[in-house]
């Protein structure tokens, strides 16, 4: 049997080859390796596909970064966030000297329970940071209500969800703003580092530009504490190559996801990712969740199969933040339950098959039974 990668990037590339080289070679005979047009363009697009004023940086952690900055969130403030979180949330929330409190999970979807969130806000309360983790958006309708009722921020993390729906609306345009990521396993990826802000209010994007290139409104005029945190001119050339192919490798992920789903359904002891009614998956990541997760994962990982855990521990779980969150989980056993298996766009539907046969002979088998 041959091997199955959780996330093999080089098949992409090898398929996109001559239009990389040709994207390359478009930005090799311009001069603008910074600040080129297809930066411009790409923001434009952005704006165009959400309904918002979208500016683009250098990364996913740092948009959620100038995000807060651009609130002017800071020394004292508190901020609630899932503890089920890609390490950056707390890290930009910590950098820019607030709390982390962190929320309640839903154990079905590993999203935070946004019906236990009213009881979490205190007078220093400021934003809440919901994480679309895996592709599927948190039921934002109660911290819309959380937010009018006491004027907090909502800035949506969308690494995960470019793509994903909930009532027919995109992530990233439901709060004050969103955060996206384009490293290059993402849904929308870069084949580097990139990220976007994206604001409901053009004011808000017109600051987080200005941070993110040193404080400029126009070239030397500097006007307020800056950065740099822009996103290549290369970058921006191979997202807008990627944008064209976006649909036709949404519909592969939704295939291949499909295909997990019916064939793991007879499995009965296993949990299949679930999706709430309202949501459009973006099939970012396909997590099944089994008492058995770590024999399970040796088992495929013994047959060439790989597999991820996101993530291994929650924010509360990690020493050096322990001493600067507010912890009001009530701890969580999630992150011993999940693993996530192999999707991506150029999977094959045989390997997907592979994966479950594997499963299936693993709760087979006497061991677990
Ligand atoms: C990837 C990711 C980020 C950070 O993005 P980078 O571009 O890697 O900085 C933030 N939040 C979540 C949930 C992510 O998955």
């Amino acid at each position: 049997m041959s091997k199955i990668p959780f996330h093999d990037l080089s098949r992409a590339l090898k398929e996109m080859q001559p239009q990389y080289l040709e994207v390359m070679s478009q930005v090799l005979s311009g001069d603008s390796l910074i600040h080129g047009k297809q930066v411009s363009t790409l923001e434009q697009k952005l704006s165009e596909h959400l309904g918002r004023s979208v500016v683009t940086c250098a990364n996913g952690s740092d948009a959620l970064e100038i995000i807060l900055e651009v609130y002017e969130i800071g020394v004292g403030d508190e901020v609630i966030l899932s503890p089920l979180t890609w390490v950056s949330n707390a890290e930009a929330v910590i950098r820019a000297g607030a709390i982390p409190v962190l929320a309640p999970l839903d154990e079905r979807t590993g999203l935070i329970d946004s019906t236990r969130l009213s009881s979490l806000i205190t007078k220093r309360t400021k934003a809440i940071i919901p994480v679309h983790l895996y592709g599927q958006m948190v039921p934002m309708q109660p911290i819309l209500d959380l937010a009018e009722e006491h004027q907090l921020i909502i800035i949506e993390d969308c690494a995960q969800a470019f793509g994903a729906k909930q009532k027919g609306e995109l992530a990233g345009t439901c709060g004050h703003a969103a955060a996206y990521s384009f490293y290059p396993t993402k849904n929308l990826g870069a084949l580097g580092d990139g990220g976007a802000m994206a604001f409901a209010d053009p004011l808000k994007a017109q600051i987080a530009k200005e941070i993110a290139n040193h404080g400029q409104s126009k070239r030397d005029v500097h006007q307020r504490l800056g950065r740099n945190s822009r996103l290549d001119t290369l970058q921006a050339a191979f997202l807008l190559e990627n944008l064209k192919h976006f649909d036709d490798w949404q519909a592969k992920r939704k295939s291949l996801s499909d295909r997990y789903r019916k064939l793991l359904a007879n499995i009965s002891t296993l949990t299949l990712p679930y999706i709430h009614l309202n949501n459009e998956s973006n099939h970012h990541l396909f997590v099944i969740q089994t008492a058995h997760r770590d024999a399970l994962k040796l088992y495929l990982n013994d047959l060439g199969i790989q597999t991820a855990i996101h993530y291994p521990k929650t924010l509360d779980q990690m020493p050096h933040l322990k001493q600067t969150t507010r912890d009001l989980t009530g701890g969580s056993s999630i992150c011993d339950r999940i693993l996530s298996l192999p999707l991506y766009p150029y999977l094959k539907e045989a390997e997907v098959d592979q994966v479950y046969e594997a499963i299936r002979a693993f709760f087979d088998s006497s061991s677990v039974r």
